[in-house]
């Protein structure tokens, strides 16, 4: 009897258990069928590329709506066609007077001199007399005479840009110019990111064009999956990424260019030569928590060239790498192959990895 009476708890314990497990399991799926029926999408035009925002949370409309005005706010500050914004403000005055910046332009300043630096001046923001020679700035492209291009290369030095006291700043000679175009979508996906961290924002996506902010994880709990592209046909992929909370940030000649008697002449600049980067890479794609940083090494390691790019990685820890080179070769470093799939892709490309 006294078996018994035990042996009825226990499967009773063991009752109330499974259902105690199938309750949690029903209240689980109901709270992730929930936060998918919270999903909120925007598609907007700004800081000149598509940016497409996904937000998982009931208060999705109002975010997107906050998460856009930043965005609008930023470009306020950086654009440099926008003839009020700080950077417009701060190259007109170039060689004439300092410009007062607001504290984030100025800090944005500061970090990107910092990476010029760090990167031996394959990043450099003073580069824009040149960009704009190249006719990317207003799309009106044409292929400069050497004489044009020694012209602009005279006014690009990251050291005549001072930053002075009280968020100042002043380039030296008329004519210099800054361009944050390399690093400013960088900045905006961090500011966006925190802004919805902040808000409790557990699971969102931001694709500001090449640049993806990735917040939390996917409602169920699982990672985020994102493309790849293939240089050579922007329809393809050549691999997937999974992961959570980091910003995976591409540049490449493939996503602005024109041709010119055959020749394709694209956006990301040498800052050695004044002429688009040849260093045998299709693209870059940089993994980092650092958005910003992301965006301004994608560009740097872009120009680099893949030993210059893997030695500079080796002698860093706060990022990985995918890097495309024109040759076929598909670089993982070791921290991006670790979540970086391409089972499956029909493609001729290899695929490597490398160790630190
Ligand atoms: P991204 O797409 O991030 O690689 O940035 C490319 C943009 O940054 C170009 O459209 C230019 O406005 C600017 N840029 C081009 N070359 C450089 C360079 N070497 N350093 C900094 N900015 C650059
Ligand atoms: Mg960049």
């Amino acid at each position: 009897m006294k078996g018994k009476r035990m042996m009825l708890c226990l499967l009773g314990g063991m009752m109330l258990c499974s259902g105690c497990a199938a309750r949690r399991e029903q209240a689980q799926q109901m709270l992730q069928q929930q936060k998918e029926e919270d999903r909120y999408d925007s598609m907007t035009l700004a800081m000149d590329t598509v940016i497409n925002t996904t937000i998982y949370d009931e208060r999705g409309e109002e975010l997107l709506l906050e998460v856009e005005q930043e965005i609008q706010r930023l470009e306020g500050l950086f654009s440099v066609t926008k003839a009020d914004s700080d950077i417009s403000k701060l190259n007109a005055n170039a060689g004439k007077e300092e410009t007062a910046l607001s504290e984030e332009t100025y800090a944005l300043l500061k970090t990107s001199k910092e990476i010029s630096t760090e990167t031996g001046g394959s990043f450099d923001i003073t580069i824009s007399p040149v960009v704009k020679l190249w006719g990317f700035t207003e799309e009106e492209h044409h292929v400069p005479s050497q004489t044009e291009i020694d012209q602009a290369m005279a006014l690009v030095d990251e050291d005549q840009l001072l930053m002075e006291e009280n968020n100042t700043a002043y380039l030296e000679e008329e004519g210099m110019a800054v361009d944050l175009g390399a690093i400013a979508k960088g900045y905006a996906s961090d500011v966006v990111a925190d802004l919805l961290r902040q808000e409790g924002v557990e699971s969102a996506l931001i694709s500001l064009g090449g640049n993806l902010a990735c917040i939390g994880t996917k409602p169920d709990g699982s990672l985020w999956e994102a493309a790849l592209a293939n240089p050579l046909d922007e329809t393809d992929y050549v691999g997937l990424f999974q992961v959570s909370d980091c910003f995976l940030i591409t540049s490449g000649g493939y996503q602005r260019y024109f041709e010119q008697d055959g020749k394709r002449y694209h956006h990301i600049i040498d800052p050695d030569t004044g002429y688009p980067a040849e260093s045998g890479l299709l693209s870059v794609t940089i993994l980092s928590e650092d958005g910003t940083k992301a965006d301004a090494l994608s560009t740097a390691l872009f120009v680099m060239g893949l030993d210059r790019a893997l030695d500079f990685w080796r002698n860093s820890d706060d990022f990985e790498a995918v890097l495309i080179t024109e040759d076929g070769r598909v670089i993982a470093t070791e921290g991006a192959a670790a979540v970086f799939s391409f089972e499956g892709r029909d493609n001729d490309f290899t695929y490597e990895t490398v160790n630190r």
